[in-house]
């Protein structure tokens, strides 16, 4: 179809995510028509390098001819079957490998080796938040009824998600909506809400945390957090010890700990997990985004041996887990995320990145002394660079100016496609970047933000 017609029916048809669609009716999209590494090719022939992985799931490049090969080969045999019921070998594979590489990595607790399947993460983390709910009632304990979650958090965009989500943007409008929760003041040592810098934000916000867990923990069900970076919050990354203090808490109050990894998991902190950093083993992990290297729709809940337990009883004492999804296990996605998994262990794909996150850490000190640069943050392979007008005083850009999409823009014409959070500069590119490639990314990203004064 030519390029013209596509963009006539994209407009009269789809309505497009996180879009105030006013303004995409009056501008030119971009559209994708082929990948290659971590590259895009556009319909007018031109190359863009991804600067984050197509929505932070690309992890070793896209048309990678192993997992292209595994879902072709899976095709041959079945597409779809389901899991209330019934069995697939692509799942069995895949829950085997996830439950022995999780209790690998994450040894310092309860091994989390129960897999529950859905596909996308919002939905891991509404599996999670029911089945931490009723994990307590199934033990007889029924006055438990409230989350605690961080502000500027976000878990998702379903009802369950968006309750415990604490961007105010996205989720302002729904709170009439939504279930009870309790937000504590995120590490964000930036502009720490207690006034405080870094280190000292992280300890005064567990203070404040631990407060609110001395007060309600008898009807707290779970915290849930991102460890160790808050990403669509704005790539707030927290200062050493706030995880580990949080487990600790969780752990004298007897309330379960939530892990949402579905951004920072799979490698992209420079570890397989975040949780790994801090020797912190979660209760229930959420896994998403870089599951099948963005091949296909796909998210794990998974948790551990008691909390599974709590779930087995005869029927009529109604202790069963009621939920599932039609394409729960679908087998093309678990045969695309088994193939993803086995590219980690060919390629050492994790022992690769230490130069990578170096080079990084080096090209984000450079960015750091322009003058509206106001705060540069990094873990491993994510970064943040937060721009501000006035770098003293920590004043934003006006919201109308739309300076993140300004800096955005002007990089697109150098060839590198970025999507920001508000006026932050997000850089997540899919591992399997070159350093040449990296440090082309931040040139460019430098060299716009340059442009604006
Ligand atoms: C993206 C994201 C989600 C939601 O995942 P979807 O697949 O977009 O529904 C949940 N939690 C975190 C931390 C995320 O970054």
């Amino acid at each position: 179809m030519d390029k013209k017609t596509l963009i006539e029916w994209d407009k009269k048809y789809i309505w497009h995510p996180f879009t105030q669609m006013k303004y995409w009716l009056s501008d030119e999209p971009t559209i994708f028509i082929e990948g290659r590494d971590c590259f895009l090719k556009d319909v007018d022939g031109k190359w863009y390098l991804d600067g984050v992985s197509s929505l932070w799931v690309n992890i070793h490049g896209h048309r990678r001819p192993e997992i292209d090969e595994a879902v072709k080969a899976q095709i041959d045999k079945l597409a779809h079957s389901t899991l209330l019921g019934a069995c697939n070998e692509p799942s069995i594979l895949l829950a085997k490998r996830l439950a022995q590489l999780l209790a690998t990595k994450l040894p310092w607790g309860k091994p989390l080796t129960k897999i529950f399947y859905s596909d996308n993460g919002s939905t891991a983390v509404e599996i999670a938040m029911k089945i931490a709910y009723q994990y307590w009632v199934n033990q007889g304990i029924k006055d438990k009824d409230t989350f605690v979650s961080l502000r500027e958090g976000y878990h998702g965009d379903t009802i369950g998600a968006v309750s415990v989500g604490g961007v105010e943007l996205f989720h302002e409008v729904y709170k009439p909506l939504l279930n009870k929760s309790i937000q504590a003041p995120a590490p964000y040592c930036y502009r720490c809400e207690l006034k405080l810098s870094y280190p000292s934000c992280g300890l005064a916000c567990l203070g404040e945390m631990e407060k609110i867990i001395k007060q309600n923990h008898e009807k707290i069900i779970a915290v849930i957090v991102e460890p160790l970076v808050q990403c669509a919050g704005g790539i707030i990354v927290w200062p050493e010890g706030y995880l580990k203090g949080l487990r600790k808490l969780c752990n004298e109050y007897n309330i379960l700990l939530i892990a949402d990894e579905v951004a920072t998991g799979f490698g992209r902190t420079g570890r397989m997990f975040a949780c790994e950093h801090e020797e912190v083993t979660p209760d229930i992990i959420c896994l998403s985004k870089g599951i099948t290297n963005g091949y296909m729709p796909l998210a794990v809940t998974a948790v551990n041996e008691e909390i599974f337990n709590a779930f087995l009883g005869e029927l009529e004492e109604r202790k069963t887990f009621y939920h599932g999804h039609s394409y729960t296990g679908n087998p093309l996605a678990c045969a695309a995320a088994v193939a993803n998994l086995e590219i980690f262990e060919k390629d050492k794909t994790i022992e690769t990145l230490p130069p990578k996150i170096e080079l990084l850490k080096r090209k984000l000190l450079e960015i750091a002394e322009l003058p509206h640069a106001g705060d540069v943050r990094q873990k491993g392979m994510i970064a943040g660079i937060e721009l501000v007008k006035d770098k003293k005083t920590k004043e934003p850009f006006p919201y109308n100016e739309q300076t993140g999409w300004k800096v955005v823009r002007a990089a697109r014409k150098h060839g590198v496609w970025l999507r920001p959070l508000g006026d932050v500069i997000v850089i997540m590119p899919p591992l399997v970047v070159s350093e040449k490639n990296l440090e082309r990314l931040l040139d460019v990203i430098k060299d716009c933000i340059i442009g604006l004064s």
